[in-house]
């Protein structure tokens, strides 16, 4: 490696894992889209090159320079974000385990758990991470691991991350963090005493909203646990979402940095707009967690939600009324997104289920992307207007 230890992250991003020189001296690491690669004498199973065994030479390309940047021993990349965490979690927990889960989810990790743990023989309880003297209480003799996110979706909650690493720590649980909303430009949970941190990569690490794909990273006799089992589930990446995904993260700092600015400038904005009831953004001194947040994140990340003072109706005349922002869910590409969690990524859970965790019908989540922070302030000054006619 041509950089020192002290590297900053923008240099990192750039030459991490990458081979120099390059194959016939290329500048970029190419794409190796090959399945299968020929067998040298005494080559056993370990050492067999195949996609589905995640050996090939883009894809260790790719997890040498996801873990630099997570600050990891080492990564597996996946076929997905859900990939990675049923795989991380298929991984720690064997029938009639107990996990802590944090009660604020992505939508489709709430749905996986609630529709899919008991099959597997696992038990879970909602925990609030925001609240370490209420975790004791949920802790069972079978509890294995403890699972929360950085920055929770779509209220933006931040919890106390270094008590649950703690917690975990001190009961010999195995913690895991989703730290897809954060990206390791904000928040560095291995840093804090995490084990594993996960990533939908479909986000911020790849930024273009045109790959799917996720991480799994930590010490490296953990993460080769997870890339065991994810080679008998089957959920490799492919090389040539890989290759996009490496691309994108070369530029993950100068994107992050965007996002967070902009998503400040926006939040500023909408806090002090009268039409606006409520602007949820971890950025915002009036936010809940912001104290903590500030201690735990270099930066408060690219998403926010807000409520308005009129409501539903009010709220999709907003959307309506909005030029550069696509009415999307997803998240973490250049583009402006704006979605209604209820109608989208929560849509799978009963309404009592979405308003005991304050996801009301009427809350409007931003991904805010890295266009001229000017012209979205002005977007949605004069949606509000036209909406609030
Ligand atoms: C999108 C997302 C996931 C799932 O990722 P996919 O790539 O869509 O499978 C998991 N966690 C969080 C926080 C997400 O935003």
């Amino acid at each position: 490696m041509s950089y020192g230890d002290d590297a900053h992250f923008e240099t990192l991003a750039v030459h991490a894992g990458e081979r120099r020189p390059g194959p016939e001296g290329s500048v970029v690491f190419p794409l190796y889209q090959g399945t299968v690669y020929e067998v040298e004498r005494d080559t056993g199973y370990h050492g067999i090159k195949y996609i589905r065994l995640n050996s090939t030479p883009s894809q260790r390309y790719l997890h040498d320079k996801l873990a630099a940047l997570e600050g990891a021993e080492a990564a597996v990349a996946t076929a997905s974000g859900m990939a990675a965490i049923t795989t991380a979690l298929h991984t720690v927990l064997r029938a009639g385990d107990h996990l802590l889960v944090s009660d604020c989810l992505y939508g489709g990790t709430h749905d996986f758990l609630t529709e899919h743990a008991e099959q597997f023989g696992w038990e879970h309880t909602f925990i609030d991470p925001r609240r370490p003297d209420t975790w004791e209480a949920a802790r069972r003799p079978n509890t294995r691991a403890v699972l929360v996110e950085t920055i929770s979706n779509p209220l933006m909650r931040v919890p106390r991350l270094r008590e649950v690493a703690d917690f975990a720590r001190r009961n010999g649980l195995v913690s895991l963090i989703d730290n897809t909303f954060a990206t390791p430009v904000n928040a560095r949970p291995l840093a804090l005493g995490f084990d594993l941190v996960l990533h939908s990569a479909t986000k911020y690490l790849n930024g273009h909203s045109d790959v799917v794909a996720g991480a799994v990273l930590g010490r490296a006799e953990l993460v080769e646990r997870v890339r065991t089992t994810l080679n008998h589930f089957g959920g490799s990446l492919d090389p040539h979402a890989g290759f996009l995904l490496a691309r994108g993260l070369k530029t993950l700092a100068l994107r992050v940095r965007a996002h967070n600015e902009n998503a400040l400038a926006l939040a500023r904005f909408l806090a002090d707009h009268p039409a606006v009831a409520e602007v949820n953004y971890p950025g915002l001194p009036g936010h809940p967690d912001h104290a903590h947040a500030a201690e735990l994140l270099s930066g408060f990340g690219g998403m926010l939600s807000l409520r308005l003072a009129g409501g539903l109706d009010v709220a999709e005349r907003m959307i309506e009324a909005l030029r550069l922002p696509y009415p999307a869910p997803s998240l973490g590409g250049v583009e402006t997104l704006i979605t209604r969690p209820a109608a989208t990524s929560h849509a799978g859970m009963s309404r009592g289920d979405r308003e005991r965790i304050g996801i009301t019908d009427d809350l409007v989540r931003v991904s805010v992307g890295v266009e001229h922070a000017d012209d979205l302030v002005a977007d949605f000054d004069q949606a509000l207007a036209k909406a609030t006619l």
